[in-house]
């Protein structure tokens, strides 16, 4: 049976969550503190996390960076009670598969959770490269011309969807449901901001805008 755990230090929202995702038919668990999440969420019992930001001893973006580093690739869902940019960006960066901004519909919540436990996990070594470009999937090693350049997850996953894709355009409505596994949400610009950012890594000459369109690996 597929346990989730929640990590939530409002009583009234942890106990909203966990009653609607039993009756969807998961376990779930409860923590309140950052801590203990992350002690839980190591300790293999659970198939999934959703993640408060705001939480005590550690919070949801230490937590998660910690798990991720430590090597888990659990699904993380961050609920965020901040909508801005900086902290989705700072949330998906530090790992998280999705977020949920509060408040939010338990339908919504429900949808995402069913999503993530959905997805296939990639195996295998697999190198993408076009180019002078080269990425070690199963490592996360890039390589510019023989030279490691370091790219971060979000990074590197925005350049292997190009890569995969060399010559076509990808819109960002594209980028942004398949790197950050998000609905498009027009007034986002994160896809613009990690373009900006891959260009300054890797060169700016390998992705083209294409106006109005998306953009383009050459
Ligand atoms: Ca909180």
């Amino acid at each position: 049976m597929t346990r989730i755990l929640i990590a939530e230090d409002e009583e009234r929202i942890s106990a909203f969550v966990a009653k609607g995702l039993e009756a969807a038919g998961y376990q779930t668990l409860i923590v309140d503190d950052g801590a203990e999440a992350l002690d839980t969420a190591l300790s293999g019992e659970v198939d999934l996390v959703l993640l408060d930001v705001g939480l005590p001893s550690l919070d949801g973006f230490e937590v998660l960076r910690s798990l991720r580093g430590q090597g888990s690739s659990l699904p993380v869902i961050m609920l965020t009670a901040r909508t801005s940019t900086r902290d989705t960006v700072d949330g998906l960066d530090a790992g998280a598969n999705d977020y949920v901004a509060k408040p939010f519909k338990f339908d919504e919540l429900l949808a995402r959770v069913r999503s993530r436990l959905r997805e296939p996990v990639p195996l295998g070594t697999i190198t993408v490269a076009h180019g002078e470009v080269s990425l070690d999937v199963l490592a996360r090693r890039a390589t510019v011309g023989g030279r490691e350049v370091d790219l971060s997850a979000r990074e590197f996953a925005l350049a292997e969807e190009f890569i995969r894709h060399a010559g076509q355009v990808l819109s960002r409505e594209q980028l942004l449901s398949r790197v950050w596994g998000l609905d498009f949400d027009p007034t986002s610009n994160v896809v613009d901001v990690y373009v900006r950012y891959l260009r300054s890594k890797v060169g700016p000459a390998h992705i083209v805008t294409v106006r109005g369109a998306g953009y383009r690996w050459e």
